[in-house]
């Protein structure tokens, strides 16, 4: 079989592994061969040098190679677990080994046999011990001698099994096909795929690893720039729609009560130039929460809607789209006719209808917009709130309700411009970088429970001065029915017990959309004084008479998180606080508490969040619809990001339409990151 077929055949195939464990490893996204191996070691092993018992000092992790002078002794200090003990001897010193395990599983050890025993050093009672990981009789099939991989790994599978497959696959595939051209190689002086792969699970020394490493970064993050370039290229070959009337946004903009802040202003010009170049927009508005980006969406879409289009805007939660639309209607009076499109509406039917034949000039929705019965007369604007908790596929999939119309994506989870230009390859980007004029910044406080009634003082003097509050709840778990438990819990004690003399409410995640929308109604009518919340309110919640926030079990939110949590208050002339709640002592939470108690700034907030967190978690889905990155952390390797992008500008050049057989495997790659983006054919 050639390899390329055996490298995409299905893992239930690799030798030990049967229907059941394939199963598993479906689990975790492993389908054949190839997902197989790009399964990374989290870490490695050193066993590569054998220590004497003289030089163990407390702290190190390593093999010691010593016959066994004692046969193992038994403790037994639970019904099913115990420890067992042996004292080895290499010549140079003793030591004791031990170990936990349950007393039906005994390990042989034979007195007199040499073995290899890896472990831990530590020291009980002043005396140094080796607590075992792993041992084996030293002979030459020994593992001793090698740097191993350590996968992350699941529920079914173990260490042992993983590495031994892994080594089985490698030892079946005579060679892996590279992805990259060999030029593209040549001019990064880049390993090549086959060796790559080899030594990134079974690496002969730390240089070995780097550089493999470098490799799989750099091939990560030039698929991504392709994949991107040629997103972009496709909408930049296409006609836009061009609107000959930019005047009217005047109109709109001198009927609001407030004057636009100069960023604003600059915003809707760079939007308007879109509107009449002939090309389709693709334009990224990023701005720190609060900073009024929903105005400028609204004035685009009046400028599109008055030149005879519909315009659409879809946000990612209810509450919010609910919002959207009170906004918007206040924004347009009876002007304009307006939509509120969600999974729960009522009368969805004659709403529909509407909207195919045009009687709608705006449409506001959630995800309900995108889905396949929705169809528009004549789409010419779509806008995407809170864009990052949307993924690639759902925002182009607006786009696609009406071919290459205008897009407009926003985002409040700033990242730093050089690297939001290179990964929103696709897009064009506005910076939202001031906020209205008389917003004060936010003090935030960290503090434990032990003053938690001092908390709640501070937030009755706010509610005394008129202003209203938030409540985050304690976090349960990742199971939103459980934390909505929890918070009905909360909001009734902090009713009965703590604020008797005000109205306290209650926003959960499982409550009916028009419990939801009562609650936010009364909320913003200032009926509810205090309310009580789970994360639902997480993104686009604009009630500026709220000055408070406090947050409860801050160490379970990431810091992008706690900054768009926050972002519900301060966002009118107040002076407002926001006070995190955590009894946690660990670092990384502390390190975020002082970033936030220190700055208000979303761009440095997400900058070190990045640095914090490494790039896995922050650029999922969930924060910037971009697709995970596996191997690159976006913090440490931007050298390698920085090559990729120049690598894939001159690739471009070179070859546009990367023909021939050096491109091929990159094109199947491109098509298949196209999968995940759920985008256009694009090698046709
Ligand atoms: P975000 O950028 O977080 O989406 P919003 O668009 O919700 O922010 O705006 C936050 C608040 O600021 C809203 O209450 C809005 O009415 C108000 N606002 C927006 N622009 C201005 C401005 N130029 N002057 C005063 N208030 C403004
Ligand atoms: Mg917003």
């Amino acid at each position: 079989m050639s390899e390329n077929k055996l490298i995409n055949s299905p893992i239930r195939f690799v030798k030990g592994v049967g229907e059941k464990r394939a199963a598993l490893f479906n689990k975790i996204g492993i389908f054949d061969i190839e997902d197989l191996v790009h399964y990374f070691p989290r870490e490695y092993e050193d066993r590569r040098h054998i220590f004497s018992i003289s030089a163990l000092a407390e702290g190190m992790t390593c093999c010691i190679k010593a016959p066994v002078l004692t046969m193992a002794a038994e403790r037994r200090f639970k019904y099913n677990l115990s420890v067992f003990s042996l004292a080895i001897d290499d010549g140079t010193g003793s030591i004791n080994v031990f170990w936990f395990s349950s007393p039906k599983y005994k390990r042989k050890f034979e007195r007199g046999t040499e073995y290899i025993f890896y472990g831990k050093v530590v020291s009980r009672n002043g005396w140094l011990q080796f607590e075992l990981i792993e041992a084996e009789v030293a002979n030459k099939n020994a593992k001793t001698g090698k740097i191993l991989p350590v996968y992350p790994l699941t529920k079914g599978i173990n260490q042992t099994n993983l590495r031994s497959m892994m080594a089985s696959v490698m030892d079946s595939i005579d060679r892996f096909e590279d992805v990259l051209p060999p030029s593209v190689l040549a001019k990064n002086n880049l390993m090549d795929y086959d060796k790559a792969l080899r030594c990134i699970h079974f690496p002969d020394d730390m240089d070995d690893f780097e550089a493999a490493r470098r490799r799989f970064v750099f091939e990560e993050l030039f698929i991504l720039q392709l994949s991107l370039n040629y997103m972009k290229d496709i909408r930049a070959d296409a006609d836009g729609i061009i609107f000959p009337d930019i005047s009217c946004g005047r109109e709109f903009v001198d009927s609001l009560p407030y004057e636009l802040t100069s960023a604003q202003k600059r915003a809707i010009r760079e939007i308007c130039d879109d509107f009449q170049s002939g090309k389709p927009m693709n334009r990224l508005v990023q701005g720190d929460v609060g900073s009024g980006k929903t105005v400028v969406a609204a004035c685009a879409m009046h400028i599109a809607v008055r030149n005879g289009y519909q315009a659409a805007l879809m946000a990612p939660t209810e509450i919010l789209a609910a919002q959207h639309y009170n906004t918007f209607q206040k924004f347009f009076g009876d002007k304009f006719k307006i939509a509120l499109l969600t999974g729960s509406v009522s009368g969805k039917k004659k709403l529909l209808d509407g909207i195919a034949n045009g009687e709608y000039d705006i449409v506001i929705g959630t995800h309900a917009i995108i889905e396949d019965n929705v169809e528009f007369k004549n789409l010419g604007f779509c806008v995407t709130d809170e864009q990052h908790r949307f993924g690639v596929s759902q925002r182009s999939k607006l786009s696609s309700k009406a071919e290459f119309c205008h897009v407009l994506v926003m985002s409040a989870t700033p990242i730093p411009r050089t690297l939001a230009l290179i990964l929103y390859g696709d897009l064009d980007i506005t910076i939202i970088d001031s906020k209205p004029a008389g917003r004060q910044d936010i003090d935030t406080f960290c503090v434990n429970d032990s003053v938690r009634g001092r908390a709640y003082g501070f937030v009755r003097k706010q509610l005394e001065e008129g202003r209203q509050a938030y409540v985050v709840c304690p976090l349960v778990e990742e199971s939103e029915s459980l934390d909505a438990v929890a918070s009905v819990q909360y909001a009734e004690k902090l009713q009965k017990d703590v604020f008797p003399e005000y109205t306290v409410g209650l926003l959960h995640g499982k409550m009916k959309p028009k419990e939801k929308d009562e609650v936010m109604t009364r909320f913003k009518n200032g009926e509810i004084n205090l309310l009580v919340s789970t994360t639902v309110i997480e993104v686009g919640v604009d009630v500026p008479n709220a000055n408070i926030m406090v947050i409860e079990n801050a160490e379970r939110f990431g810091l992008s998180q706690l900054h768009q949590l926050r972002g519900r208050v301060g966002r009118g002339n107040f002076k407002s606080y926001c006070v995190l709640i955590t009894n946690s002592q660990n670092d990384a939470t502390k390190q975020r508490m002082q970033v936030m108690t220190s700055t208000n700034d979303g761009f440095k907030i997400s900058q070190k969040d990045l640095e914090l967190r490494g790039c896995g978690e922050f650029f999922g889905t969930r924060q910037h619809g971009l697709p995970e990155l596996k191997v690159a952390n976006l913090f440490t390797d931007i050298d390698i990001l920085k090559d990729a992008q120049t690598q894939c500008e001159e690739l471009l050049q070179e070859n546009p339409h990367l023909y021939g057989p050096d491109c091929e495997r990159l094109k199947e790659r491109i098509t298949h990151m196209f999968d995940k983006f759920d985008g256009a054919d694009i090698f046709n």
